[in-house]
């Protein structure tokens, strides 16, 4: 088979398996004999690894269930920073964020405001600035703002760095989905001066069930965690450790960091023979994202008249996954929200996601190439008999 659905999981990385395996019989990190500090070890240990990964120092790292509850956790008003303890009064999301963001924010009859993105699928700084008018109008002074780094539909990076200049300018903070970035691209949240960020251990060969939100140093605490209880976390999320799952996520994270650079020119070789070989078939198909700064790892294309959910099987029966657009939601294969929002509403349910890793072969690129014919060759035939 061929496994070309990396954003929706990667496979589990031969270290991250090891680091699972030897923490499994761990004892309870909170305990103060010695099983307790030796899971405490583990926990800590995986802490500093994926701080390291992402430029950020252990004390920033809040260990969740995955970016899911990271993503809830970060996007409530009551966020204090150092020198302002009063809540966010107002949010803004970008147009193509996660279903976590856009229905798992916690802000209930507050102000929200959504952040166009373009037709190259950047959300561009421009448009951050027109929502935060927008909630300016509405008597807003606090924002809260959530842009994603890299989208995990056509792998487009996002201008946080140049957003956050402009929330910090305007008295806000920044919250930075960064789940499909770990990995990918090299990712370091001093120089995104982001407040809050995102990761996930499964999106980067780590074993799911661990994700982590990133505090900056502006932020001071939390006061609205969703799971309270035993203090563990800085007191934002209680509950005993996952350690396998935390052990295995800084596992993955430090493997996927020092492969970097090398795994990025390898994904992106991989992309592009892809992307060659679809367009040698269907040179009408179109690749979304193409023209901006993408992830090297993800392509989305998309072909007037495909029913991407039936492709999504035909690929699948002939030994091939891949994805079409929000693969994330339980099962259901629906037309993609970003493609829409990107001003395709036409293609919405006609576009393909493929997403490589480093383990990916030119085998399974070629396998998919062979099968991306047939399905063309299907969808032509029914066209010139509709015709
Ligand atoms: N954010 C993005 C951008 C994602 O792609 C995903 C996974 N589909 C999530 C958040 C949710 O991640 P998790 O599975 O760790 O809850």
């Amino acid at each position: 088979r061929a496994y070309l659905d990396w954003n929706a999981t990667a496979p589990l990385h031969e270290a991250a398996r090891a680091a699972v395996l030897a923490a499994l019989d761990a004892g309870n990190p909170s305990s103060v004999h010695a099983e307790g500090r030796e899971a405490r070890a583990l926990v800590e240990r995986a802490r500093a690894e994926v701080a390291a990964a992402v430029g950020a120092t252990p004390r920033q790292i809040v260990f969740t269930s995955g970016a899911t509850e990271a993503n809830a956790l970060a996007l409530t008003p009551a966020i204090e920073t150092a020198d302002d303890a009063a809540p966010r009064d107002g949010l803004v999301v970008s147009a193509i964020e996660h279903p976590s963001v856009l229905r798992g924010h916690r802000f209930g009859a507050l102000p929200v405001e959504t952040a166009a993105v373009d037709r190259a699928g950047v959300v561009e700084v421009a448009a951050v600035e027109g929502a935060l008018a927008r909630l300016a109008e509405k008597g807003c002074r606090r924002p809260l703002v959530s842009v994603m780094l890299a989208n995990n539909e056509t792998g487009v990076i996002q201008p946080v760095a140049g957003i956050a200049e402009r929330v910090h300018a305007a008295g806000g903070l920044v919250h930075v989905d960064a789940v499909q970035a770990l990995g990918r691209i090299p990712l370091d949240v001093r120089a995104l001066d982001a407040d809050l960020v995102t990761l996930s251990s499964h999106k980067a060969g780590g074993p799911k069930g661990a994700g982590a939100l990133v505090l900056g140093p502006r932020i001071s605490h939390l006061a609205a965690p969703l799971i309270a209880g035993g203090g563990q976390e800085r007191g934002v999320r209680a509950g005993t450790e996952a350690v396998p799952a935390i052990a295995g996520f800084g596992a993955a994270a430090a493997a996927a960091v020092a492969s970097l650079p090398a795994a990025a020119a390898r994904m992106s070789g991989l992309r592009t023979r892809l992307a060659e070989g679809l367009h040698r078939i269907a040179p009408f198909a179109v690749e979304l994202g193409a023209e901006a700064p993408r992830l090297p790892n993800t392509l989305a294309v998309a072909l007037a008249g495909l029913a991407a959910e039936t492709a999504v099987i035909a690929f699948d029966l002939n030994g091939v996954a891949i994805s079409a657009g929000s693969a994330c939601s339980s099962g259901k294969v629906a037309a993609s929200p970003v493609v829409a929002a990107m001003g395709f509403p036409e293609l919405a349910g006609s576009t393909l996601r493929f997403s490589v890793g480093p383990a990916t072969t030119e085998a399974e690129i070629d396998r998919a190439i062979g099968v991306w014919q047939t399905v063309v060759g299907a969808l032509a035939n029914r066209q010139g008999k509709a015709a």
